[in-house]
Protein backbone atom coordinates (compact mmCIF):
# COMPACT_ATOMS: atom_id res chain seq x y z
CA UNK A 1 0.00 0.00 0.00
CA UNK A 2 1.28 3.70 -0.93
CA UNK A 3 4.35 3.27 -2.66
CA UNK A 4 5.22 0.94 -6.09
CA UNK A 5 8.40 0.70 -7.59
CA UNK A 6 9.04 2.72 -10.76
CA UNK A 7 8.39 1.41 -13.65
CA UNK A 8 10.54 0.66 -16.54
CA UNK A 9 9.86 3.49 -18.88
CA UNK A 10 10.46 1.32 -21.80
CA UNK A 11 10.81 1.93 -25.55
CA UNK A 12 9.42 5.22 -25.86
CA UNK A 13 9.60 5.40 -29.59
CA UNK A 14 7.70 1.61 -29.93
CA UNK A 15 5.37 3.47 -27.71
CA UNK A 16 4.56 6.16 -29.37
CA UNK A 17 4.24 4.13 -33.03
CA UNK A 18 1.91 1.66 -31.35
CA UNK A 19 -0.13 4.59 -29.93
CA UNK A 20 -0.19 6.56 -33.47
CA UNK A 21 0.07 4.24 -36.03
CA UNK A 22 -2.89 1.50 -36.45
CA UNK A 23 -1.74 -2.27 -37.09
CA UNK A 24 -2.03 -2.01 -40.84
CA UNK A 25 0.18 1.10 -41.24
CA UNK A 26 -2.58 3.62 -41.08
CA UNK A 27 -1.09 6.76 -39.99
CA UNK A 28 -3.34 8.26 -36.90
CA UNK A 29 -1.03 11.05 -36.37
CA UNK A 30 2.69 11.47 -37.75
CA UNK A 31 4.71 12.85 -35.46
CA UNK A 32 7.92 15.00 -36.78
CA UNK A 33 11.25 14.59 -35.20
CA UNK A 34 10.51 17.80 -33.55
CA UNK A 35 7.47 16.61 -31.80
CA UNK A 36 9.14 13.01 -31.22
CA UNK A 37 11.97 14.77 -29.44
CA UNK A 38 9.45 17.10 -26.91
CA UNK A 39 7.79 14.04 -26.18
CA UNK A 40 10.78 12.73 -25.28
CA UNK A 41 12.21 15.52 -23.21
CA UNK A 42 8.35 16.15 -21.65
CA UNK A 43 8.73 12.48 -19.85
CA UNK A 44 12.42 13.22 -18.96
CA UNK A 45 11.09 16.59 -17.05
CA UNK A 46 7.83 14.53 -15.41
CA UNK A 47 10.18 12.26 -13.74
CA UNK A 48 12.76 15.02 -12.97
CA UNK A 49 9.68 16.93 -11.22
CA UNK A 50 8.45 13.80 -9.66
CA UNK A 51 5.60 13.41 -11.54
CA UNK A 52 4.31 16.73 -9.46
CA UNK A 53 2.44 19.13 -11.58
CA UNK A 54 4.20 22.00 -13.48
CA UNK A 55 3.26 24.34 -16.56
CA UNK A 56 6.50 22.69 -18.74
CA UNK A 57 4.59 18.94 -18.63
CA UNK A 58 2.05 21.10 -20.64
CA UNK A 59 4.42 22.26 -23.76
CA UNK A 60 2.86 24.56 -26.38
CA UNK A 61 5.32 22.70 -28.85
CA UNK A 62 3.46 19.94 -28.32
CA UNK A 63 -0.36 21.46 -29.03
CA UNK A 64 -0.40 20.13 -32.49
CA UNK A 65 -0.27 16.22 -31.26
CA UNK A 66 -1.55 16.38 -27.80
CA UNK A 67 -5.16 15.67 -28.97
CA UNK A 68 -3.60 12.74 -30.55
CA UNK A 69 -1.96 11.41 -27.96
CA UNK A 70 -4.67 12.27 -25.53
CA UNK A 71 -7.23 9.89 -27.47
CA UNK A 72 -4.39 7.24 -27.87
CA UNK A 73 -4.94 6.14 -24.04
CA UNK A 74 -7.65 4.02 -25.54
CA UNK A 75 -4.83 1.64 -26.83
CA UNK A 76 -4.05 1.50 -23.00
CA UNK A 77 -6.97 -0.64 -22.76
CA UNK A 78 -7.25 -4.61 -22.95
CA UNK A 79 -7.40 -5.14 -26.86
CA UNK A 80 -5.49 -1.86 -27.41
CA UNK A 81 -2.42 -1.90 -28.98
CA UNK A 82 -0.62 -0.83 -26.10
CA UNK A 83 -2.48 -4.18 -24.26
CA UNK A 84 0.66 -5.00 -22.65
CA UNK A 85 1.65 -2.04 -21.18
CA UNK A 86 -0.96 -1.93 -19.65
CA UNK A 87 -0.59 -5.67 -18.13
CA UNK A 88 2.88 -5.11 -17.32
CA UNK A 89 1.86 -2.04 -15.03
CA UNK A 90 -1.25 -4.08 -13.46
CA UNK A 91 0.59 -7.56 -12.99
CA UNK A 92 2.81 -4.98 -10.70
CA UNK A 93 0.48 -4.20 -8.20
CA UNK A 94 -1.10 -7.33 -6.00
CA UNK A 95 -3.43 -5.01 -4.72
CA UNK A 96 -4.65 -1.49 -5.38
CA UNK A 97 -1.69 0.63 -4.03
CA UNK A 98 -4.17 3.21 -2.28
CA UNK A 99 -6.41 1.00 -0.60
CA UNK A 100 -4.71 -2.23 -0.10
CA UNK A 101 -8.16 -4.07 0.22
CA UNK A 102 -9.09 -4.69 -3.34
CA UNK A 103 -7.53 -5.67 -6.31
CA UNK A 104 -6.06 -3.36 -8.90
CA UNK A 105 -8.29 -3.66 -12.29
CA UNK A 106 -7.81 -0.14 -13.24
CA UNK A 107 -5.13 2.83 -14.22
CA UNK A 108 -5.56 5.98 -12.39
CA UNK A 109 -3.97 9.28 -14.25
CA UNK A 110 -1.86 10.47 -11.43
CA UNK A 111 -1.79 13.79 -13.69
CA UNK A 112 -5.45 14.16 -15.20
CA UNK A 113 -4.99 13.09 -18.86
CA UNK A 114 -7.64 16.25 -19.75
CA UNK A 115 -5.00 18.79 -18.01
CA UNK A 116 -2.26 17.09 -18.98
CA UNK A 117 -3.08 15.65 -22.51
CA UNK A 118 0.39 14.88 -24.03
CA UNK A 119 1.55 12.73 -20.70
CA UNK A 120 -1.86 10.25 -21.11
CA UNK A 121 0.20 7.32 -22.33
CA UNK A 122 3.14 8.49 -20.33
CA UNK A 123 3.44 4.72 -18.17
CA UNK A 124 4.72 7.01 -14.90
CA UNK A 125 1.76 8.15 -14.75
CA UNK A 126 -0.59 5.62 -14.94
CA UNK A 127 -0.94 4.26 -11.44
CA UNK A 128 -2.32 0.93 -11.01
CA UNK A 129 -6.13 1.70 -9.14
CA UNK A 130 -8.92 -0.03 -7.77
CA UNK A 131 -12.39 1.33 -9.68
CA UNK A 132 -13.29 2.35 -6.20
CA UNK A 133 -10.29 4.13 -5.52
CA UNK A 134 -9.90 5.65 -9.21
CA UNK A 135 -13.54 6.86 -9.03
CA UNK A 136 -13.31 8.61 -5.56
CA UNK A 137 -9.83 10.44 -6.66
CA UNK A 138 -11.82 11.61 -9.82
CA UNK A 139 -10.36 14.36 -11.69
CA UNK A 140 -8.88 15.98 -8.66
CA UNK A 141 -7.89 19.17 -9.78
CA UNK A 142 -3.14 19.24 -9.83
CA UNK A 143 -1.69 21.73 -7.38
CA UNK A 144 2.01 20.83 -6.15
CA UNK A 145 2.90 19.70 -3.08
CA UNK A 146 -0.99 18.72 -2.75
CA UNK A 147 -3.62 15.93 -3.18
CA UNK A 148 -2.95 12.33 -3.72
CA UNK A 149 0.68 11.51 -2.89
CA UNK A 150 2.81 9.81 -6.04
CA UNK A 151 2.65 6.04 -5.80
CA UNK A 152 5.96 5.79 -7.57
CA UNK A 153 7.65 8.67 -6.57
CA UNK A 154 6.79 9.47 -3.50
CA UNK A 155 9.01 9.12 -0.65
CA UNK A 156 8.09 7.47 2.93
CA UNK A 157 9.72 7.52 5.91
CA UNK A 158 10.62 3.88 6.74
CA UNK A 159 8.96 3.86 10.05
CA UNK A 160 5.41 2.89 10.95
CA UNK A 161 3.14 6.28 10.32
CA UNK A 162 -0.21 4.85 9.37
CA UNK A 163 -2.38 4.58 13.02
CA UNK A 164 -5.90 2.73 13.30
CA UNK A 165 -7.51 4.40 16.10
CA UNK A 166 -9.91 2.18 17.26
CA UNK A 167 -12.93 1.59 19.98
CA UNK A 168 -15.14 -1.00 21.00
CA UNK A 169 -18.27 -0.48 22.79
CA UNK A 170 -21.43 -2.30 22.48
CA UNK A 171 -20.45 -5.21 20.30
CA UNK A 172 -19.63 -2.22 17.56
CA UNK A 173 -16.26 -1.80 16.21
CA UNK A 174 -15.19 1.95 14.81
CA UNK A 175 -11.94 2.01 13.05
CA UNK A 176 -10.46 5.91 11.95
CA UNK A 177 -7.41 5.81 10.07
CA UNK A 178 -4.76 9.20 10.54
CA UNK A 179 -1.33 9.72 10.15
CA UNK A 180 1.74 9.70 12.98
CA UNK A 181 2.86 13.07 12.59
CA UNK A 182 5.85 12.41 14.63
CA UNK A 183 7.06 9.82 12.03
CA UNK A 184 5.37 11.46 8.87
CA UNK A 185 5.45 15.51 9.43
CA UNK A 186 4.16 18.23 7.34
CA UNK A 187 3.42 18.53 4.31
CA UNK A 188 3.48 14.89 4.18
CA UNK A 189 1.23 14.12 6.33
CA UNK A 190 -1.24 16.42 4.96
CA UNK A 191 -1.33 14.52 1.78
CA UNK A 192 -1.44 11.19 3.26
CA UNK A 193 -4.47 12.62 5.55
CA UNK A 194 -6.47 14.09 2.45
CA UNK A 195 -5.76 10.78 0.58
CA UNK A 196 -7.19 8.78 3.58
CA UNK A 197 -10.03 11.56 2.95
CA UNK A 198 -10.57 11.88 -0.39
CA UNK A 199 -10.68 7.77 -0.75
CA UNK A 200 -13.18 7.52 1.89
CA UNK A 201 -10.71 4.50 3.52
CA UNK A 202 -12.72 4.87 6.93
CA UNK A 203 -15.70 3.64 5.29
CA UNK A 204 -14.90 1.84 2.42
CA UNK A 205 -12.17 -0.36 4.97
CA UNK A 206 -14.88 -1.04 7.02
CA UNK A 207 -15.88 -4.49 5.47
CA UNK A 208 -12.66 -5.81 4.71
CA UNK A 209 -11.54 -5.03 8.66
CA UNK A 210 -14.97 -7.29 9.77
CA UNK A 211 -13.61 -9.97 7.35
CA UNK A 212 -10.03 -9.19 8.30
CA UNK A 213 -10.55 -10.06 11.95
CA UNK A 214 -12.69 -13.13 11.21
CA UNK A 215 -9.73 -14.77 9.55
CA UNK A 216 -7.82 -13.86 12.78
CA UNK A 217 -10.31 -15.73 14.21
CA UNK A 218 -8.67 -19.58 14.57
CA UNK A 219 -5.35 -17.86 15.51
CA UNK A 220 -6.88 -15.65 18.26
CA UNK A 221 -8.89 -18.99 19.18
CA UNK A 222 -6.01 -20.86 20.63
CA UNK A 223 -6.02 -18.20 23.16
CA UNK A 224 -9.32 -18.75 24.46
CA UNK A 225 -9.08 -20.92 27.58
CA UNK A 226 -5.92 -20.36 28.92
CA UNK A 227 -6.47 -17.92 32.37
CA UNK A 228 -5.98 -14.18 31.95
CA UNK A 229 -5.50 -14.09 27.93
CA UNK A 230 -5.43 -10.52 27.86
CA UNK A 231 -1.47 -9.87 27.29
CA UNK A 232 -1.07 -13.07 24.92
CA UNK A 233 -4.03 -11.74 23.00
CA UNK A 234 -2.28 -8.29 22.91
CA UNK A 235 1.76 -10.27 21.97
CA UNK A 236 -0.28 -12.20 19.46
CA UNK A 237 -1.84 -8.90 17.70
CA UNK A 238 1.61 -7.32 18.08
CA UNK A 239 3.82 -10.30 16.41
CA UNK A 240 0.99 -10.31 13.68
CA UNK A 241 1.81 -6.27 12.52
CA UNK A 242 5.24 -7.13 12.20
CA UNK A 243 4.25 -10.17 9.97
CA UNK A 244 2.06 -7.47 7.64
CA UNK A 245 5.21 -5.46 8.02
CA UNK A 246 7.04 -8.34 6.38
CA UNK A 247 4.37 -9.43 4.01
CA UNK A 248 2.71 -6.22 3.24
CA UNK A 249 5.79 -3.55 3.48
CA UNK A 250 5.38 -1.06 6.38
CA UNK A 251 1.89 0.89 6.73
CA UNK A 252 -0.50 -1.48 5.55
CA UNK A 253 -4.01 -1.17 6.80
CA UNK A 254 -4.20 -4.49 8.33
CA UNK A 255 -1.21 -4.05 10.29
CA UNK A 256 -2.49 -0.85 11.61
CA UNK A 257 -5.64 -2.44 12.63
CA UNK A 258 -4.05 -5.16 14.56
CA UNK A 259 -1.82 -2.70 16.37
CA UNK A 260 -4.93 -0.30 16.94
CA UNK A 261 -6.99 -3.78 18.24
CA UNK A 262 -3.71 -4.20 20.41
CA UNK A 263 -3.95 -0.86 21.90
CA UNK A 264 -7.65 -1.16 22.32
CA UNK A 265 -8.32 -1.90 26.74
CA UNK A 266 -12.10 -2.79 25.68
CA UNK A 267 -11.25 -4.94 22.92
CA UNK A 268 -8.39 -6.67 24.83
CA UNK A 269 -10.91 -7.08 27.96
CA UNK A 270 -13.42 -9.14 25.71
CA UNK A 271 -12.84 -9.73 21.94
CA UNK A 272 -15.24 -12.56 22.33
CA UNK A 273 -18.38 -10.95 22.00
CA UNK A 274 -17.09 -9.36 18.83
CA UNK A 275 -15.52 -12.52 17.07
CA UNK A 276 -18.29 -15.16 18.08
CA UNK A 277 -21.45 -12.47 16.70
CA UNK A 278 -21.48 -14.29 13.74
CA UNK A 279 -24.55 -11.76 13.32
CA UNK A 280 -22.03 -8.87 12.20
CA UNK A 281 -20.10 -11.75 9.69
CA UNK A 282 -23.37 -13.26 8.10
CA UNK A 283 -24.67 -9.44 7.64
CA UNK A 284 -21.29 -8.74 5.33
CA UNK A 285 -21.72 -12.55 3.66
CA UNK A 286 -25.62 -11.58 2.72
CA UNK A 287 -24.61 -8.26 1.34
CA UNK A 288 -22.23 -9.93 -0.87
CA UNK A 289 -24.15 -12.34 -2.18
CA UNK A 290 -26.48 -8.70 -2.82
CA UNK A 291 -24.03 -7.13 -4.91
ZN1 LIG B 1 -8.29 0.87 -4.01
Amino acid sequence: MWKMRLPPAGDLNAQLNAALVHINGTVVYELSPEERQSIHDLYARYDEFYGEPHHTLNPEALNACRNALHDAYGQVQVSGRLSTMRARLLDAAPECPFCGAAPATTLDHHLPKDDYRSLSINPRNLIPSCQPCNRAKGTLEPVAGEGIIHTYFQTLPEETFLVAQTSYADGTLVVSFSVDEQVAPPPLSERLTFQIGRLKLDDRLAKSINTFLFELKPGLELLRDIPDPREFIKNHLLKAGVSFDRSFGLNHWKAAVVRGLAACDSFLDDPWSYLDNEAVFMAELDEEVLL
